[in-house]
């Protein structure tokens, strides 16, 4: 019997209209466990670096967390992966809500599309029956109105559903995939659906799913239900309002946004507003939020509350979360109503809220600039906020300039030219980042930045705090209860570590720590998406519920898999590894790695060069950040060190790469 995983997945081939359901290798969970991990497998055997993301041999999978659908709190991230048709690396973007434990419930861990159909479907998995369907009716229809119209169609009310909207089915790179309250919004993976002719996946299941030692899963459960409120009454203190606490910031259960809007940066993530935040703002801000949120909404399992459902006058409700309640409004120097307004539209279009702002906004300043004129923008409406929405109405049906700035900041300044790359300064690896830019450089971010595979800074940062604390007595009081820890040094990485003076940025943390607590981050981020753990309870916040200490025992007792730290920590490293070789073959070298230029002021070329060498040398990689052949073997992937060495990307001798590849290559 399988536990905690169903044992089989669903293998669509869209070009030849055929279903299969698969049962998979167990030797594989106990490798990688699920989710990311397998995920990242099944890419590498499947998809050379060849391949295009619009191909369709590129494959599309939709993947539960090993722990998806069990009752561990916050288990239900659908981690969507594919080749992101921005950076032409792996895109892996995750979603919460409700869909994967629907999977799982239904019998399948995973569904993996290949070919691309010559009309618009949609599949509608209903445990054992599945079926593609045909989706004409629904094209160009809103992505949760097609969540709507589907349910209705099947006469369903409790199918999941996960869909694209016109953005999705015009291969915008910002398209996102929609789910209720949730999206997997970044690197264009609504692009690849939408290439794949698939408008969307319902799914409805009655299944249980097995636990290998259910009363000591259960006990377990009851601690972190047990701890939640806990740490809730208890925030943080001397931290920004999203981090005291826990969820995957609950921004639509705060007023308070004097962090974001003085620090976050408005337009094209160029203006910052110090002083913005004042009485009057946070009283009409205060009154525009309670008069759209009619209630506070959690994903499947979860008692947080991250999201809301919004009722904004005149249009359709719609469900919102995190951070998108700011990036519309920061973006076009608005108020909170129109942020509130524009996104409704937004979210039925199936778009990216922190790139599509930022290209809408970078559009604007090529205009002011002179680079973009009256000519590439007819008829466009001369206030700010109309800008806004013609640009986006444009935007997703890729129509006039709207097809250019489709594909996102860096490929549309490379085809609009004359100067129009400088305005493109927010991006990593092709991809526009949070609109954030600060003064001094920080060592641990500098790190996250670079090496990131996810080229998102918000999946890679974590437990570790994001500044030090001002005082001692502050210090000392935070790590009094840091149980997270790995190793007792963290504590005093954070004891030392001060505003000004020797033991402060950017020379402290020192290089070494700064490496331990990077790899430390990423480590429970890679447990995160592999077992399908929302981060808002594990990774992201500074004292989570789950960590190193106690997820040995919830994958041992829902698996029955044998389990300590040191067996999960290689297990974390080895699918972080196998997607760095991953990307390695499609192209990324060290001259990728790179944050912003103007995302710090202060700037220390030489300390920079040596983060990267120490961080590359302690994951094992070479100064190419390449997984060498030795530390490839010791995670039993020998097989993509013969991949590399057969391609000429490492020599079967030393480390060296004996062949540069630039990902900076064009795009065809
Ligand atoms: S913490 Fe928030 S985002 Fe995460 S699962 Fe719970 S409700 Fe969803």
């Amino acid at each position: 019997m399988r536990y905690a995983e169903t044992g089989f997945n669903l293998e669509i081939d869209l070009s030849r209209g055929s279903i299969e359901r698969v049962a998979t290798d167990p030797g594989l969970t106990e490798l990688h466990l699920g989710g990311l991990g397998t995920n990242a497998k099944i890419l590498w055997d499947r998809v050379p670096p060849e391949i295009e993301p619009f191909s369709p041999d590129n494959i599309l999978i939709f993947s539960t967390g090993l722990l998806c659908g069990t009752p561990a709190i916050g288990a239900n991230r659908t981690i969507v992966s594919t080749i992101s048709p921005q950076t032409l690396f792996m895109a892996y973007s995750m979603m919460g809500g409700f869909w994967a434990p629907e999977l799982k419930y239904a019998g399948y861990d995973k569904v993996i599309f290949r070919g691309k159909s010559p009309n618009l479907v949609y599949l509608w998995i209903n445990n054992d029956n599945v079926e593609i369907r045909d989706a004409s009716h629904l094209q160009g229809k809103g992505a949760v109105e097609t969540e709507d119209l589907i349910r209705q169609e099947l006469k369903e009310p409790k199918a999941q559903v996960a869909a694209i909207g016109l953005a999705g089915e015009n291969r915008v790179y910002m398209a996102s995939i929609e789910h209720g309250r949730s999206s997997a919004s970044r690197l264009g993976i609504g692009a690849v659906m939408g290439d794949k002719g698939l408008k969307a996946i319902a799914v409805r299941g009655t299944k249980d799913v097995n636990i290998a030692r259910p009363a000591e899963f259960m006990e377990l459960c009851n601690e972190v239900l047990k701890y939640i409120p806990v740490r809730d009454q208890n925030p943080v203190p001397g931290v920004m309002p999203i981090l005291a606490g826990l969820g995957s910031p609950k921004e639509m259960a705060i007023h308070d946004e004097e962090w974001h809007t003085e620090n976050f940066m408005w337009g094209n993530s160029r203006v910052r507003r110090k002083g913005f935040w004042n009485e009057e703002i946070e009283k009409k801000w205060t009154e525009s939020m309670e008069n759209v949120r009619t209630r506070l909404i959690s994903c499947y399992n979860c008692p947080m509350k991250c999201g809301a459902i919004i009722s904004v006058p005149g249009v359709s409700t719609y469900m919102m979360k995190c951070f998108s309640k700011l990036t519309y409004t920061m973006a076009a120097f608005s108020d909170l109503d129109f942020g509130f307004r524009i996104a409704q539209r937004a979210t039925e279009y199936g778009v990216d809220a922190f790139s599509t702002p930022q290209v809408m906004a970078f559009a604007l300043e090529l205009y002011e600039a002179g680079i973009l004129t009256d000519q590439d923008m007819p008829g466009m409406p001369s206030d700010n906020e109309g800008r806004f929405y013609w640009l986006l109405d444009r935007i997703v049906r890729r129509e006039g300039i709207g097809d250019v700035l489709a594909d996102g900041t860096h490929w549309a300044a490379q085809q609009i030219g004359n100067g129009a790359e400088e305005y493109a300064h927010n991006n990593i690896k092709k991809h526009e980042q949070l609109p954030l830019k600060l003064s001094m450089l920080n060592p641990i971010y500098f790190l996250m930045y670079c090496t990131g595979e996810k080229a998102n800074i918000t999946q890679i940062e974590g437990n570790f705090p994001q500044a030090p604390f001002a005082t001692r007595e502050e210090r000392e009081e935070f790590v009094k209860d840091w149980i997270q820890v790995p190793d007792e040094k963290f504590k005093e990485y954070v004891l030392n570590w001060e505003p000004r003076g020797e033991n402060s940025m950017p020379y402290y943390p020192t290089i070494e720590a700064t490496c331990e607590i990077v790899d430390w981050q990423e480590m429970m981020h890679y447990i995160d998406d592999a077992v399908g753990m929302c981060a808002g309870l594990s990774s992201f916040p500074l004292k989570p519920p789950y960590h190193i200490h106690n997820y040995p025992a919830f994958i041992s007792s829902a698996t029955g898999i044998d389990m300590d730290e040191a067996e999960l920590s290689q297990i974390a490293k080895r699918n972080r590894t196998l997607l760095r070789a991953f990307n390695v073959r499609r192209g990324l070298r060290r001259a990728d790695e790179r944050p912003p230029e103007d995302h710090w002021k202060k700037r220390f070329p030489e300390l920079e060069a040596q983060l990267l060498d120490a961080y590359y040398k302690f994951k094992g990689w070479n100064k190419e950040g390449i997984p060498t052949k030795e530390s490839l073997q010791e995670l039993d992937l020998d097989y993509v060190s013969e991949d590399l060495i057969q391609r000429g990307i490492l020599t079967d001798d030393e480390a060296t790469p004996s062949k540069e590849i630039s990902a900076e290559k064009e795009r065809k």
